[in-house]
């Protein structure tokens, strides 16, 4: 049997819906699960019951071969015990500490020598060489996420958990890091679990992703297939991304990128070191839809394609057109009802080439 972790807690904070999680999924070296969903879904007291900060009140969490909880036979395993690294959400770092000194916290079974040694590979590790001696204030939002990544890492932990690592930076930095991190898991190999409500974040970091809301898990499966085809309603409103292909990126020019997805060609924004293997993300919000015949929009795409598929949200309907690929859109009932759209139907969706985001495939 593969490796795995089962987590199947319950969690309730008094007056509050109870946080019910269940998920199983093998983990190998570098497996990073994305716990995905809007605020006060649940996913930080789900990410402190795994490392042992939360106790939840009936349930069991299992890495590999270890129980770390079972409430019917008693078995509570301290965070300690468990050699988990665990990285909040604000960082937590000592202010009144050196960045060697943030990283060396964990490190007091060391010897001093092996000690300083771990902390100088990891000041390298996290390109803070000749930061060693500032204290926190005195670095950038980017830096001290390092530091806490680099204290979390340094001793050598058999489970790394990130609580949203790169919600405290500025977009340029974030989309920056994203990548980085991405590396850097898989150089660490180390699991990791890592907290995040940013699609571009699980897409770009996540092997598998469970998705959270209101306490609860909806689907845990690959990002690209959960965001491409959410298991109800519920998925696709947490998720809000419908449309994930797979693509090729032919030229990127004056700020505009050509895409190829199979037969089609797309227009999007250009996004720098994306490389040629690229997701193309498409909001259904984003996508419009008119008769196949009628006048171009300013849009830069125009799709025709055929209605593979209708579901009703309420006063909202998702359509999925096939055109080339499975696209999907989100129109009001009216318009569903003016456009005359049923299966089988010919239609054609537009969506401008700012809606069009590409994500790095590696
Ligand atoms: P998320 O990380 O997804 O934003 P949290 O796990 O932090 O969600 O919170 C889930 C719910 O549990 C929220 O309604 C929150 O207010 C509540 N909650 C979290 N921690 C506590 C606590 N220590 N005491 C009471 N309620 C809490
Ligand atoms: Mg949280």
């Amino acid at each position: 049997m593969a490796a795995e972790i089962i987590v199947e807690v319950t969690k309730t904070f008094s007056g509050r819906t109870p946080i019910r999680a269940g998920f199983r999924y093998p983990v190998e070296a570098s497996t990073v699960l994305i716990l995905f969903g809007p605020s006060g879904s649940g996913k930080t007291t789900i990410l402190r019951s795994v490392a042992g900060l939360e106790w939840p009140e009936e349930g069991t969490i299992q890495f590999v071969s270890r129980v770390w909880l079972d409430t019917r036979s008693r078995i509570k395993v301290s965070p300690q015990e468990r050699h988990i690294g665990y990285m909040a959400q604000d960082y937590a770092l000592f202010p009144n500490y050196s960045v060697a000194g943030n990283i060396a916290y964990g490190l007091g079974e060391l010897t001093l020598v092996e000690r300083q040694k771990r902390v100088q590979e990891m000041v390298e590790l996290f390109h803070l060489t000749g930061l060693e001696d500032a204290k926190p204030r005195e670095l950038s939002g980017g830096q001290q996420q390092r530091v806490a990544l680099a204290r979390a890492v340094a001793p050598r932990p058999q489970l790394l958990l990130l609580d949203e690592p790169l919600s405290a930076l500025d977009a340029p930095t974030r989309a920056q890091l994203r990548g980085e991190l991405r590396g850097l898991l898989k150089q660490l190999a180390l699991p990791s679990i890592i907290v995040t409500h940013d699609w571009a974040e699980a897409l770009t970091l996540g092997d598998v992703m469970a998705v959270m809301h209101e306490g609860a898990i909806l689907q845990v499966g690959a990002p690209q297939e959960v965001f491409s085809r959410p298991a109800n309603a519920d998925v696709a409103r947490v998720v809000g991304v419908e449309t994930v292909v797979q693509g090729t990126l032919i030229e990127a020019r004056e700020g505009l990128a050509t895409v190829r997805v199979g037969e089609i060609s797309l227009t999007a924004v250009a996004v720098e070191n994306v490389g040629s293997d690229v997701f193309v993300c498409i909001r259904a919000e984003d996508v419009t839809l008119e008769p196949a015949g009628a006048g171009l929009t300013s849009a830069r795409n125009h799709l025709v394609g055929t209605v593979s598929a209708i579901t009703s949200l309420g006063a909202l309907a998702r359509v999925t057109i096939e055109c080339g690929f499975p696209l999907v859109a989100v129109i009001t009932r009216s318009a569903l009802t003016e456009l005359g759209l049923t299966v089988g139907a010919s239609v054609r969706a537009s969506f401008k080439a700012g809606s069009a985001h590409l994500i790095s495939r590696q």
